[in-house]
């Protein structure tokens, strides 16, 4: 969007600059793929195509079923939509600060551009430092919204900011997912793992040059990796603070 709220802006693209990504992203020659055809190579079933590529959007704003929508299916790009019903259900709550959104009735549209859906929470919270009970609702009630929206299962999360844990990951599987996305600014590769498949973020900085190098397999590490000192250690440190100020939106 040209125009977007101050807090999302830095995650945000001009349609201009979007259109320059997209356009780089046919020029590869990658074949774009949803999280289905990704979640049955990781299980064994079925083989990745040659140089696939992943195009995923979060949360759910209210551009997604329109301008965005229409720039990936004028290319004829396929991509994944991780939903956070919350704040795209009326009367509902979650952590996300003010911005247009999408509504649940639009889900079915999403597919019908071809985009697959999958959740991501409810609330948005920061699933690694919830209890046990508010983890199980936040991944169970945001699936079953989107599974009644839709008429069929929805197999798939995205962890808000992507923070998860092996707790988090362990609920996930237990709740009936059967990948989840996380973060981790990294490519992903055929040996990631199916809880936790790494993602790079799109900044409004990144240009056209930027998402050639990342489709070039270039500027960036390959998950699976280790989480380095740092990424524990924000991880106990967000935990404490939950602890004392209660769920809040990381930014
Ligand atoms: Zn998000």
């Amino acid at each position: 969007m040209d125009d977007p709220p101050g807090w999302i802006a830095e995650f945000t693209l001009t349609p201009r600059q979007f259109a320059a990504h997209l356009d780089a992203i046919v020029d590869s020659g990658r074949t774009p793929v949803t999280i289905g055809t990704l979640a049955g190579h990781l299980a064994g079933r079925t083989p990745l195509p040659s140089r696939p590529v992943l195009l995923t959007f979060d949360d759910g704003f209210a551009d997604l079923p329109g301008r965005t929508a229409e720039a990936l299916a004028e290319r004829a790009l396929p991509a994944t939509a991780y939903l956070t019903t919350g704040a795209i259900t009326p009367g509902g709550h979650s952590l996300l600060p003010p911005a247009p959104m999408m509504t649940l009735d639009q889900v079915p549209e999403l597919e019908r551009h071809g985009m697959e859906i999958g959740s991501h929470t409810v609330t948005h919270a920061q699933l690694d430092t919830l209890p046990a009970r508010r983890l199980a609702e936040e991944l169970r009630t945001s699936k079953t919204v989107l599974e009644d929206a839709l008429g069929h299962a929805v197999p798939h999360l995205a962890y808000p900011h992507g923070y998860n844990s092996p707790r988090v990951r362990g609920m996930a599987a237990r709740t009936g997912y059967e990948t989840a996305t996380a973060v981790r600014h990294a490519l992903s590769s055929d040996r990631d793992e199916r809880y936790r498949i790494a993602r790079l973020i799109v900044r409004r900085s990144h240009t056209a040059a930027d998402v050639e190098a990342w489709l070039a397999g270039l500027g960036a590490r390959t998950a699976p990796y280790r989480d380095g000192p740092r990424t524990v250690a924000w991880r106990w440190y967000r935990r404490a603070r939950a602890v004392v100020h209660g769920p809040e939106f990381a930014g």
